[in-house]
C-alpha cells in the first residue's frame, strides 16, 4: 500500500480528507488533511436507565376494623345489681328518686326505672349516678 500523496510504502494508511476527497496516506501526510475516524465511536449507549423500575407498589392496607363497640358493649359493663347500688347510695343520702333526678337533671322516672332494673342507664346517667353518689355502677 502506498501513500496517495507522497508514495511511501506504508503498512497501515491513515485515512484522511483532503478537499473533499477521501485519501490513505501516510503517517506524515496524514497531517495534511482532515483525519478519518477510522473507528467508528462506539456509540455510548445512554442506556436507558437499566430496569430500575421500581414497581412502586402502593400497599393499601384496608383498615375496615373499627373498634367498634356497640352501645350495647358498654353497657354489658354494668354490674349485674346497679339497682340495688343506685338506691342503697340514694336512700344512704336520704334523697327521694325525683331529688336524686334533680340532682344529675335527669327525669325521676329514669331513676324510678334504673332502680327497678327495668332500664338500662345511658352511659351519661351511668357517669352522672357514679359522680354524684359516689358509687360504682361499671364492672372492674
Ligand atoms: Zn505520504
Amino acid at each position: 500500500m502506498q501513500c496517495e500523496i507522497c508514495g511511501k510504502q506504508i503498512k497501515n494508511g491513515i485515512k484522511i480528507k483532503v478537499e473533499g476527497s477521501k485519501m490513505t496516506v501516510c503517517g506524515q501526510c496524514s497531517n495534511l488533511g482532515t483525519k478519518i475516524n477510522q473507528k467508528k465511536e462506539e456509540k455510548r449507549k445512554s442506556s436507558s436507565n437499566s430496569s430500575e423500575n421500581k414497581i412502586k407498589t402502593s400497599k393499601r392496607k384496608n383498615r375496615t376494623r373499627k373498634s367498634s363497640r356497640s352501645v350495647y358493649d358498654e353497657m354489658d359493663e354494668l354490674v349485674d345489681d346497679y339497682p340495688k347500688r343506685i338506691q342503697k347510695a340514694r336512700e344512704k343520702r336520704d334523697l327521694k328518686q325525683d331529688e336524686l333526678a334533680q340532682k344529675i337533671n335527669e327525669k325521676s322516672s329514669i331513676i324510678s326505672k334504673l332502680e327497678k332494673g327495668s332500664k338500662l342507664p345511658e352511659d351519661k346517667v351511668v357517669r352522672k349516678l357514679e359522680n354524684f353518689l359516689n358509687i360504682e355502677l361499671k364492672q372492674d
